[in-house]
Formats: C-alpha cells, structure tokens, sequence
C-alpha cells in the first residue's frame, strides 16, 4: 500500500514524520476527506478547492498550481492502491516541520500527505436512522477552516458515544450549529432548513450537493439560523457527511430529548443523491 508523501508515492512503512511538524505540537494543519465510489473520487474539485481556501484562511502557503498536481496524484493514488471499490482518501496539509514555536515563519515548506482506505457505506444507518447527542459547542470560532485541530469535535463524539449515539449535534446556547463530522438539516411543514454557512460550521460538500439537489426539485429552502427547541418540533431531520451522505436522525438525546420519524423528504433527497453517485461510479 502506497502513500502520497510531499508529491511522491511511498510504501506506507517507509513514509515517517517529522518529530518537528507543526500539526503534531499545534494541529497546525489543514485536511479534506474524499469519498472514492468504484474507483472513482466524489466532488474531488469541490474537495481540493476548499483545501485551497483552508490552506488561505491559516496562511499556509499553497498555489492553485499545486492544487493542479495534487489532483492528479490523488487519482493516481487511488489507483496504485487498487481501491476500486468504495472507500475515501485522506489529504492533509501541515505547515510543515520547524523547531516548537508558537510563532510561524512563513519560509516554513509545506507538508502534504494523503492515504486512501476502504470503507463501505453505511446502508443500515441511511435506512434506519441514528440516536444524536445534543451537547453544547464548545469549538472555536472558525469552524469554517477545515483544520487538523479537532479537539472539540473529538470531545463531543466521544460523549454521544458514551450516551449510546451515533453523533453530536452541537449549539451554542440555543442556536445549532452542526454535527461533530456532519452538517444538520431538519424539515418543516415542507420546507427544509439548515444553518448558514459562516463562521460556526463547516460548509460541507455533501451540504451542499443537497442544497443544489434540493433546489433543483423545487423544495423550499431557509438557510437560516434556528434553535434546539425547533429541532424538537422539526418533522424531519437527517445530517450529511462525505463518509456517511444523508443519514436520517430518528432520537434526540442530551440537552433535549425526543423521537422523530425519518420522513418523505429525507429519502426522496438521500434518492436523489444515490442517483447524482451512480453518476461518478460509472465515469
Ligand atoms: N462539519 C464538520 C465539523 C465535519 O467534520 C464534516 C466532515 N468533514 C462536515 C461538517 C461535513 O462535511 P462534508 O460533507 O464536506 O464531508
């Protein structure tokens, strides 16, 4: 099994880190998840301009150029790796290694790897619907950027697993924000609801693919700030993620709790996406 390591493919084993890297000591890095269905990379453009605007927003440097290349190393990837069956590739960009110091000179050379994995997709929790974690987000204020420094998200998985949930919705005081590795969607009286994309969560590619595919059928759209007490009173609800695309949400547990059944316009949106990956797994 091979790795991409700073723009050349390496045996996994041989591929080792620099003691020195800046997103081991800060999680000075910035990274993407791509899904890979038959073979074949989902949304890698949309992936790797995001890793482009992480990279920006940290003042990382990295070119539109390289970008370029790096889309075909990760093909390339996939590829001598033989993954032709459903599976995800993991890129992450460090600022690169330099001696512990909070302050960062910007000659620093990025650090670039990527790894690919199998992974099916989780058909049994689409069509059944998980238990979320309502918990308090207690993450920075860039959620916007993509970076390696999870540690909110991390804190808040682990409490919905300790409480018997497959995810953590989190809201800062009243107001949702999003999953700890997904964005939330809910339905009400027809229309469907999810936060803006600003500073407290990540604009999620899959959020957005459902966004376009919501559109184009004609259902109402509010992107709009809203509450944990109309997540309660939501009809529906269902978070959206690379790994996981549409998995409905079927119990609220945490700050609040209750029942809610997966509905008409959660599946129609998961069918309609199942349609838009056939596209990419057959070329
Ligand atoms: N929010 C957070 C915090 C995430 O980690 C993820 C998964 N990367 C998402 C949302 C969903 O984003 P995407 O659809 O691009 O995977």
């Amino acid at each position: 099994e091979k790795v991409l390591f700073n723009g050349k493919m390496m045996d996994r084993e041989k591929a080792s880190f620099s003691f020195d890297d800046r997103s081991m000591y800060f999680g000075d890095g910035v990274y993407e998840v791509i899904r890979v269905y038959s073979g074949h990379p989902y949304q890698l453009e949309m992936h790797l301009q995001r890793l482009q605007r992480s990279a920006d927003e940290l003042d990382i440097p990295y070119s539109i150029k390289e970008q370029q290349s790096l889309k075909e190393r990760v093909i390339e990837l996939i590829d001598t790796n033989g993954l032709t069956h459903d599976g995800y590739v993991y890129v992450q960009l460090s600022r690169g290694a330099a001696a512990r110091d909070h302050l960062y000179e910007r000659h620093i050379e990025p650090f670039i790897f990527a790894f690919t994995k199998e992974m099916e997709i989780p058909l049994d929790q689409q069509e059944q619907g998980i238990a979320v974690y309502l918990t308090e987000d207690i993450r920075w204020l860039r959620c916007d950027i993509k970076t390696v420094n999870l540690l909110g998200n991390v804190l808040a998985k682990r409490q919905a697993a300790d409480h018997d949930c497959s995810e953590a919705i989190q809201h800062r005081g009243d107001t949702v924000t999003e999953g700890s590795s997904s964005n939330l969607f809910i339905v009400k009286d027809g229309q469907l609801m999810t936060p803006p994309a600003d500073n407290l969560i990540l604009n999620g590619i899959t959020r957005q693919v459902v966004l376009d595919l919501a559109e184009r059928q004609g259902l109402p759209v509010s992107i709009t700030p809203f509450t944990t007490a109309e997540l309660l009173e939501a009809d529906e609800a269902f978070i959206t993620s690379t790994i996981n695309e549409i998995t409905p949400i079927k119990e609220w547990r945490g700050t609040k709790h209750g029942r809610i059944k997966i509905g008409s316009v959660t599946k129609q949106l998961q069918t309609k996406l199942r349609a838009d990956i056939e596209r990419t797994r057959t070329g």
